[in-house]
């Protein structure tokens, strides 16, 4: 199962990600945690994201896909992933597509949380507040100001990524402000009914190849396939043995010598027949 989940900072993506890992045995990608990783380690796409996530803005989107087609090909990521935190540009989902395509793979749903703004200041404070309680450390981004620059970033640059998937017809809206839980089961429902049309759109994309193909269905296998089903052999063995050949000798009539001895016996039969009543008085 691949699966992009969509929406603002503090839409819940992380805890919603981690839900559907444990659910369905896939991993989570997040691009914001890999890059958080590489400013950690130091390594040169970390030196080059640093500051730009320190800001609020959106790291390129070169540096980003290439970290992401490199990581979709790792092991771990055949059985399926959850895509949090990307594509967050037009241009990413066009490459992501493209990446996928080139594997013969594609996305199973497409997941916005859908949130209220001024709701998401508050609850991103809320959780601010929380973590400073626990002594936990804070992202450098974890700030209002950065927030304010994060969300503009969301609305000017990911925001258009719903018209792009809706134009796709994977994009599937969730209410985001609800429990966890309802997030999760609204989730669960989302992605059942993904996989029941990719199903049904599959089955009639099947028939429609068929029936343009000019194949006409016999049986299982449809006549004019590489291997006709044993029924159509049988049947075109019996037809053929019906038909008369060609070489077989004709009466003037156009019969063949066979079918005319067959009618002159059934014409005396039926002869007999409308006779004997009248012998018999
Ligand atoms: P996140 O943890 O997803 O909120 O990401 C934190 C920061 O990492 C973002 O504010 C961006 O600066 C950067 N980032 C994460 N994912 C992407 C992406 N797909 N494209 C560009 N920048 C990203």
């Amino acid at each position: 199962m691949r699966i992009v989940l969509l929406g603002p900072p503090g839409a819940g993506k992380g805890t919603q990600a981690k839900e559907l890992v444990t659910k369905h045995g896939i991993v989570q990608l997040s691009t914001g945690d890999m890059l958080r990783a590489a400013v950690a380690a130091g390594t040169p796409v970390g030196l080059k994201a640093k500051d730009i996530m320190a800001r609020g803005d959106l790291v390129p989107d070169e540096i980003v896909v290439a970290i992401v087609s490199d990581r979709i090909g790792q092991p771990d990521a055949k059985r399926g992933f959850i895509l949090d935190g990307f594509p967050r540009t037009v241009p990413q989902a066009a490459a992501l597509d493209r990446m996928l395509a080139k594997k013969g793979l594609s996305l199973d749903a497409v997941v916005e949380l859908k949130v209220d703004p001024d709701i998401l200041v508050r609850r991103i404070a809320n959780r601010v507040e929380q973590m400073k309680l626990r002594g936990e450390s804070l992202r450098p981004d974890d700030n209002p100001e950065v927030l304010k620059q994060r969300l503009a970033a969301y609305a000017a640059q990911t925001a258009p990524l719903v018209e792009y998937y809706r134009g796709q017809g994977s994009l599937r809206s969730i209410d985001g402000m609800a429990s966890i839980e309802d997030v999760a089961s609204a989730i669960g429902r989302a992605l059942a009914d993904a996989a029941f049309r990719r199903v049904s759109a599959r089955k009639a994309d099947r028939g429609a190849r068929n029936s343009s193909s000019g194949r006409k269905r016999v049986g299982r296998k449809a006549v004019g396939s590489k291997k006709p089903a044993k029924k159509v052999v049988k049947r075109a063995k019996a037809a053929a043995r019906r038909k008369p050949s060609s070489k077989a000798s004709r009466t003037k009539a156009g019969r063949t010598k066979s079918a005319s001895r067959r009618s002159v016996r059934n014409r005396q039969k039926s002869n007999k027949a409308v006779r004997s009543p009248r012998l018999t008085k």
